[in-house]
């Protein structure tokens, strides 16, 4: 690729494009077309950066420096001043007071903090996602090469499994031994699925990495085909994430050119074909079992299992499912190693996990981390503490499927086990930070309202379960619950969990348990004396009735 003075990125995240990233591009096309630095300067949009606080975000490399939000009328003063006379563009950097707050908290704190590791976040916001030379110019395809031309498929899995990669859906299954149940399940044909159907509130890590590095799960899904012996895939996509869609779609037409897709790739005899799938935004479809069937034309509905997808999935073939964090570990993986790999996160959890920040803190946003990072540095360090001065009240992690974590918890590692131990989950990845002014109760009718309308009605314990538990919490909102209702809702924790069909029912669950595990107390003080202690619930004396 052509050498330039310098890299100019723009931000085209769906929210950047909203509030004019595109016009703010066109606008220094022009601009950097009058001062004829075209030859000097690289110009591209990429994708989300990670920061919404200063969007549009307009960064300038090899100095990094972050201007935003840039309006179309500060672009001729960006280009004279930095692209132009070699300074940077006074007043227009993007949180100047944030940023420089942040490194000198950091720097105080030096060789005492964990620092973020961008793994599977290496190319996303740095490069150009509708450029195929971009992505091969930053390693991209390297491990697909070394893979078909090195690699047996045995050898992939056994790299896969030594790394001790985690699935990052939630449940953290070791990938490895899921790749080897498909590799030796028995079936004509085999195929692998990409599970982007991204709907937990809050989380938006997969849209990142499918908008700002499509090529990355093009590459991963070619390398797990190739090693459980498929030759047909699937990237079902949230129905929402039109823009992720268009980016993959248009990553597959390129890699299909180069022969990274489709037959023969790398003239290595393999041949893989790959197809963008939308959902129509059925939360119940980021179950595996039910994402299958919604492929195959039917109703979004979780199937009985087993049999597991690993032996009878898409079509009743052996179908490998995997969610896109865990995808975007794999062509590092294979570039650098399995005991790289090993080298970050925990023993038990290697790796890093992608984080989106949400609630009341100074800093919102995506952070990619090692695994084993508590809850108390993700909001010193990266959220920069607590809005306002305010308390630590608890985290909600994972969008609705996560736990509920008191602050007791603040200094448990976040790793699939550490959080195990001590009787919550991770969940997905997003983390919802509540300080005092924030209820358990409303927050817990929050979330069993998402559960009881996002349920898909097959099984009783769910649809009726979940109804009845948020009537139990809007009551005790309304200030017209009684004791026996904590007993009730314990009683509907554990049916939920014990014997719903599927994932959405068993952790409807969660909210239920952790609030009357951690919060009892503040429960107790809406039902005997008749108050909200964070002053949110109305208790206006009505009483919802089940029907
Ligand atoms: Fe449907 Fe809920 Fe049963 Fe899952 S648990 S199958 S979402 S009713």
């Amino acid at each position: 690729m052509k050498a330039y003075r310098s890299m100019v990125l723009v931000s085209s995240d769906p929210q950047s494009i909203e509030k004019g990233s595109k016009i703010v591009f066109e606008t220094l096309q022009q601009e950097i077309k009058a001062f004829n630095l075209e030859d000097e300067i690289s110009l591209s949009m990429v994708g989300d950066v990670g920061r919404h606080d200063a969007i549009p975000m307009v960064i300038v490399y090899p100095e990094a420096v972050i201007y935003g939000p840039v309006k179309p009328e500060d672009v001729h003063f960006l280009v004279e001043e930095h692209l132009y006379k070699g300074r940077i563009a006074a007043g227009l950097q993007a949180s100047n007071r944030e940023l420089s707050g942040r490194i000198a908290w950091l720097s105080a704190r030096k060789g005492t903090l964990p620092a973020e590791k961008r793994v599977v976040l290496e190319r996303a916001g740095f490069i150009d996602p509708t450029s195929i030379e971009d992505y091969i110019a930053h390693d991209g395809y390297l491990a697909l090469g070394r893979v078909l031309s090195e690699m047996q498929p045995a050898d992939v899995i056994a790299e896969i499994t030594q790394s001790g990669l985690r699935g990052r859906g939630g449940a953290g299954f070791p990938t490895g031994t899921k790749w080897g149940f498909v590799s030796k399940a028995k079936g004509d044909k085999k195929y692998v699925i990409c599970n982007a159907d991204e709907s937990e509130p809050g989380t938006f890590k997969d849209r990142l990495i499918l908008e700002g590095d499509p090529h990355a799960i093009l590459e991963a899904m070619t390398i797990a085909a190739y090693a459980v012996g498929a030759n047909e895939g699937y990237i079902y996509v949230r129905g929402e994430y039109t823009l992720a869609q268009q980016r993959l779609k248009t990553a597959i037409e390129q890699a299909e050119q180069f022969g990274f897709l489709g037959n023969n790739i790398f003239e290595s005899g393999f041949s893989f074909r790959l197809h963008v799938h939308s959902g129509a935004g059925a939360y119940i479809c980021g179950e595996e079992t039910a994402l299958i069937e919604s492929i195959e034309g039917k109703r979004g509905e979780p199937r009985a299992r087993p049999p597991y997808p690993t032996t009878n999935g898409l079509w009743d073939k052996p179908t490998l499912v995997n969610n896109v964090e865990t995808l975007a570990n794999i062509p590092p993986i294979i570039r650098h190693g399995p005991a790289w790999y090993r080298s970050l996160g925990t023993p038990s959890s290697p790796g890093t996990k992608v984080y989106t920040i949400l609630g009341n803190v100074n800093v919102t946003g995506l952070i990619e981390v090692p695994m084993g990072i508590t809850l108390r540095e993700v909001v010193a360090i990266y959220a920069r503490g607590m809005k306002n001065g305010s308390s630590f009240k608890m985290a909600q992690t994972g969008g609705s499927s996560g736990s509920i974590i008191p602050a007791s918890l603040q200094d448990t590692p976040m790793d699939f086990d550490s959080y195990a131990k001590a009787g919550v989950s991770l969940g997905s990845g997003a983390l919802l930070i509540c300080d005092d002014d924030n209820c358990v109760v409303d927050l817990a009718k929050v979330l069993l309202n998402f559960f009881r309308t996002e349920s898909c009605g097959k099984c009783n314990p769910c649809r009726i379960g979940n109804e009845r538990a948020y009537q139990i919490l809007s009551n005790i909102a309304e200030g017209v619950g009684t004791l026996k209702d904590l007993d009730d809702l314990a009683t509907l924790s554990d049916n939920l969990y014990q014997l719903s069909n599927c994932g959405l029912g068993q952790t409807s669950a969660t909210p239920l348990r952790d609030s009357l595990n951690y919060f009892r107390a503040e429960i107790e003080a809406h039902i005997r004396l008749k108050v909200c202690p964070s002053g949110v619930c109305s208790m206006s004396g009505k009483s919802y009735k089940y029907n």
